[in-house]
């Protein structure tokens, strides 16, 4: 049985999010998509409505559950799911930088290894914070946005 986490903070979930955590999930029999809340950063979106928006959409992917994570380490989150594997996008040469020296640390704390998959091109441009911003000043994000995420944001 492989097990592997998604860990983000999922503020809110958008099409990118989606489509690796589909791909994680052909590629392991059981995904935990873990949200995480760190508290000294501010989110749009209170910890309870991210995960709401997260089982609203991937639920229906079989094999994949969703968790809240909080704040402490994901190695430890691994340990204690008996997850073998973080599985993380990378759109570009930043993120690379940024997931590198996590991963490493990652496997030195507990030798959970991290799965990297490439971003699919119809998303590489995407991130939660961009569609927030461009969201709430009038522009078209629908294409890249699930219903129940849209449906929020045109409510609040
Ligand atoms: P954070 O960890 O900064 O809270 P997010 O919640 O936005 O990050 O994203 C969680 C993870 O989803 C990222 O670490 C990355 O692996 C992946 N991800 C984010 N945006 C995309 C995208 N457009 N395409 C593919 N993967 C993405």
């Amino acid at each position: 049985m492989r097990r592997a986490v998604c860990p983000g903070s999922f503020d809110p979930i958008h099409n990118g999010h989606v489509e690796i955590i589909a791909r994680a999930s052909s590629l392991f029999d059981e995904v935990i998509v873990a949200v995480s809340t760190n508290y000294a950063k501010k989110y749009k979106f209170e910890a309870a409505d991210r995960l709401e928006m997260v089982q609203e959409t991937i639920g229906g992917l079989r094999g994949v559950s969703v968790q809240p994570m909080g704040e402490g380490l994901l190695a430890d989150f691994c340990r204690e799911n008996g997850a073998d594997a973080i599985v993380k996008g990378l759109r570009s040469t930043v993120d690379y930088q940024y997931e590198i020296p996590m991963a490493v640390m990652n496997r030195h704390l507990t030798g959970v290894e991290t799965v990297f998959l490439a971003a699919d091109n119809r998303y590489t441009h995407l991130s939660s914070s961009l569609l927030k911003e461009v969201q709430s000043l009038g522009g078209d994000v629908s294409d890249y946005l699930p219903r129940t995420v849209l449906k929020r944001l045109n409510h609040g």
